[in-house]
């Protein structure tokens, strides 16, 4: 077969299985109410949960980092690309996360790469669990190691396989998971790393600016230590409202990747100007109680009102509110008919989730308000969209 028609195959079938994939295209800053394909949307799917990646101060700091310091970082951080800016943020998500060191990547997707990479090669063991996201998977993939996969959440059947061994081990799970909103049994899974001598990494994308008390996330709900969790992976694009990502904890782990992880060694920093509005947004983060509490104020509107409707929800206590409808066409069904009524909530499906659990994946952010939530919950209790539940 020509190598085209092979991609032309490949994408009608795509088109056949509902599974086709498009960009929409939004002509406003990210907050709740955008134009989006020239349609004005009320939108409940993004990850800027705390409604910082327009915020006024962020803007500002970014700006000014980068009339003094330019657009490019010019080079990688071991270049010269490492500037004062960097050199902040690092320090100061070392303090906020309660680790030694932390060390900046520019994508989370690359800091998940670049840990598994660093420490493990195939001689070595990684244990993931089965929903994690798929840059997890992919690090996991990549770095030749053994992979073995646990049920969700299941701690008692990791307990079972990991084993005594001399090569490294690697516990490898989501902090919240990304597109189900629940938590990882995470003291048992620190016990479980301790007594196996194991490496712990959770990736805390959705958790950080959400969860704990000054928004470090679930490792600071939970009150668990580096030495409990040594090694924390946070995304900045998501709570933080910027980009970019970190892997925070001891300084000998830290000071390793700089050897040798090399998405962080062969690609070039960051801007100084992401960094520099990140310092901006992380201090919003810090004092960001009230956004929290509102936060948890709309989830809670939104799984009462869910539940008056009689919708299936999931476990989760996040701003992640997934809605399952199943198949692939009733997920798009539901999606589109929310679009006709003014509201985007983007389907998801497979591979993104497993087969036959494609679902509206809900997103709540502090940029919400609570009469945008009942417009949601209105929406819902269409009887359009409750004949595409019933299904
Ligand atoms: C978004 C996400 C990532 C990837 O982070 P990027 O900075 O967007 O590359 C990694 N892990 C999880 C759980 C995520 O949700």
């Amino acid at each position: 077969m020509d190598k085209f028609a092979k991609l032309h195959a490949f994408l009608q079938q795509q088109q056949q299985q509902q599974l086709y994939r498009r960009t929409r295209l939004a002509e406003t800053a990210q907050q709740p109410r955008r134009i989006i394909d020239g349609k004005a949307l009320l939108t409940f799917c993004s990850n800027d949960y705390l409604g910082l990646a327009n915020h006024p101060a962020v803007i500002q700091a970014f700006q000014q980092a980068a009339n003094e310091y330019g657009v490019g970082s010019g080079a990688a951080h071991l270049v010269n690309g490492h500037s004062k800016p960097h050199q902040q943020l690092e320090e100061a998500l070392a303090e906020f996360t309660g680790r030694a060191q932390a060390l900046l990547f520019s994508t989370g997707y690359m800091a998940n790469i670049g840990v598994t990479n660093a420490l493990l090669g195939r001689h070595d063991f990684i244990y993931a669990d089965k929903l994690n996201h798929a840059s997890l998977v992919d690090a996991a993939l990549l770095s030749g190691a053994k992979v073995t996969r646990y049920a969700h959440n299941d701690s008692a059947q990791l307990a079972k396989r990991l084993q005594h061994t001399e090569h490294t081990q690697l516990i490898l799970t989501d902090g919240v998971f990304s597109m189900d909103g629940d938590v990882a049994p995470i003291q048992a899974l620190a016990r479980l790393a301790q007594q196996a001598n194991a490496w712990l990494m959770v990736d805390d994308a959705h958790g950080l600016g959400v969860l704990g008390k000054t928004g470090a996330g679930l490792l600071e709900q939970a009150a668990l230590s580096a030495s409990d969790v040594p090694i924390l992976m946070g995304t900045l694009g998501k709570a933080l409202g910027t980009a970019g990502a970190f892997v925070a904890g001891d300084s000998a782990l830290i000071e390793y990747l700089k050897q040798t992880a090399r998405s962080w060694i062969f690609t070039t920093a960051q801007p100084p100007a992401v960094a520099a509005a990140t310092l901006a947004s992380l201090a919003l983060v810090q004092q960001g109680q009230h956004l929290r509490e509102h936060l948890q104020q709309l989830i809670q509107q939104f799984r009462q009102g869910a539940e008056q409707l009689g919708l299936q929800l999931m476990d989760s206590q996040t701003p992640i509110q997934p809605i399952i409808l199943g198949s692939n066409a009733h997920a798009l069904a539901a999606s589109t008919y929310l679009e006709s009524q003014g509201i985007l909530v983007t389907a998801i499906r497979p591979p993104t989730v497993p087969q036959g659990t494609a679902r509206l994946r809900v997103t709540l952010s502090a940029a919400h308000s609570t009469v945008d939530v009942e417009r949601l919950l209105a929406a819902l209790d269409q009887q359009s969209f409750k004949q595409l539940v019933a299904q």
